[in-house]
């Protein structure tokens, strides 16, 4: 169905129209005020999280929730006593819950699991996990779920500097998944203004943008790309005409690579801001840059506890900057659906504790990967975050999109990256180079074939950079159709 408006603009129209959103965001920026927003919750400037002594408190009782209500945890957990209080001690002896589990008990016991553990009637709110990462998993939330889910989500854009003077178009999925609706009010609880867009009909979101000169996009970084596609083919407009000063990203990594970050920035003419780390299942948002930019602020104090899982073992790391291990959350105060030691599959390296120059005290880590986002390649593990520094760090030559193939079948002997060079660039010789480079930062040689830029699939969700194929697949790569020769 063409959802497009059947007017038509003009050239005319939209040089008017942009020329009017520079205009007013001058006075804007005169105006607006430069106070530093203020944080509302002591959480965020109390001590180390590892020792806040509420802790122990709301965990005794969650996990004492949990022992006496939780199938799910009655058949995962060896509980060793069924009334002795239990304590942040305990919790180190549990075992770890995972994704597969989840997915697996909610086909079991259908539709939320049988960790779903309150009455239904409780339940006031239904999301539904993208699906990314296999089967999509149905999350159902309390009012008073949806009250925490919405404080940790404003502490987060609070963070990110939204200001109440902002006007945010909001343009991640409102179709159940948490990023619409949820993170939709907790933008609004930071006093700015949201028009809630959703995703698809990119050129509309275009005009729209252009009448109603919002101060900042919320949305997923790789959705810049498909924007600035359509700004080019259709608009014939710079991403800067749109005249955004703020851009929050989340949903999916990009945004903490270095090169990225800045190609957005120059090329946008904004601040783009890490501003939503979370999971659904878990809680929508937790995680957010200030503006020092210094990594991830932990946001999710009084609801979530984090620990950091070693990867070698089931032993925990302190949060000391240079650690690096699997996040893993516990839930602190969950009625409906409690999880107790979940892994997150996301690696992080904390990158800085103790007080921030922003005032806030929670740790800043970097996620450096996903657990299942890693091959090993002959031997060499191999994270996809890797191989886009490398090409996020070539732009002048390359258009920043990219496939990584390797077999279906392990142990994975050969790896082939599309890559999409730039339009109007020499690529002679340059594909052995990008090799060469990719080799030398990755520590196992890979294969690269360059396509013509915008031959690979944008999307406007989270883009799955790693494809599983067949050998011959694999092999093939240099008689597809369309490949450019060096
Ligand atoms: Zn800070």
């Amino acid at each position: 169905m063409n959802t497009e408006s059947p007017h038509v603009w003009s050239k005319h129209d939209l040089t008017l129209l942009a020329r009017c959103s520079a205009s007013s965001l001058k006075t804007y920026r005169d105006t607006a005020p430069m106070t530093r927003m203020p944080w509302t919750s002591y959480r965020e400037t109390s001590a180390d999280i590892q020792e806040v002594s509420e802790i122990d408190r709301l965990l005794g009782r969650q996990l004492g929730y949990v022992r006496e209500h939780s199938l799910f945890y009655k058949k995962h957990i060896q509980w060793r006593s069924r009334r002795s209080p239990l304590t942040l001690a305990d919790l180190r002896r549990l075992p770890f819950t995972t994704r597969r589990q989840l997915q697996e008990d909610q086909v079991e016991y259908p539709p939320f699991g049988s960790y779903f553990v309150a009455d239904r009637r409780r339940v006031s709110r239904v999301h539904r996990t993208s699906g990314s990462t296999g089967r999509p998993l149905f999350i159902a939330l309390s009012t008073s779920e949806i009250e925490d889910t919405l404080e940790c989500g404003a502490r987060c854009f609070r963070a990110v500097g939204v200001k109440r003077d902002d006007l945010i178009i909001h343009c991640l999925s409102y179709c159940m998944w948490s990023g619409g609706v949820t993170d939709h009010e907790a933008l609004e609880r930071t006093g700015a203004g949201v028009i809630p867009y959703g995703v698809g009909n990119s050129s509309n979101l275009i005009r729209t943008i252009l009448l109603l000169h919002p101060t900042g996009i919320h949305c997923t970084p790789s959705y810049m790309a498909k924007l600035e596609q359509r700004l080019e083919e259709e608009f014939e407009l710079e991403p800067k005409a749109l005249g955004l000063t703020l851009g929050l990203f989340g949903g999916e990594p990009g945004l903490q690579d270095p090169h990225f970050r800045r190609r957005i920035e120059r090329d946008w003419g904004l601040r783009a801001m890490d501003a939503n780390y979370g999971m659904a299942e878990v809680l929508s948002m937790f995680g957010a840059e200030c503006e020092v930019r210094d990594g991830l602020h932990f946001l999710g104090g009084g609801v979530l506890y984090p620990e950091l899982k070693d990867l070698t073992s089931d032993g925990v790391l302190p949060w000391e900057p240079g650690a690096r291990g699997e996040l893993v959350l516990t839930h602190l105060r969950r009625e409906c659906q409690p999880l107790v030691r979940y892994r997150t599959s996301d690696l992080i390296e904390i990158v800085a504790a103790g007080t921030c120059v922003c005032g806030r005290t929670t740790p800043r880590w970097r996620v450096i990967g996903r657990v299942d986002d890693m091959v090993v390649i002959r031997g060499v593990n191999v994270y996809l975050g890797a191989i886009g520094e490398v090409i996020n760090g070539e732009l002048d030559r390359l258009a920043g999109e990219y496939r990584v193939l390797v077999s279906r079948t392990e142990p994975i002997h050969d790896c082939l990256i599309k890559v999409e060079a730039k339009t109007g660039q020499r690529h002679h010789g340059y594909r052995r180079e990008l090799e060469d480079r990719l080799a030398r930062r990755l520590g196992v040689r890979v294969n690269v074939t360059l396509v013509p830029q915008g031959a690979l699939p944008r999307t406007e969700g989270k883009t799955r950079r790693l494809e599983r194929v067949s050998q011959s697949a694999l092999l093939g790569g240099d008689r597809w159709q369309g490949v450019l020769t060096d």
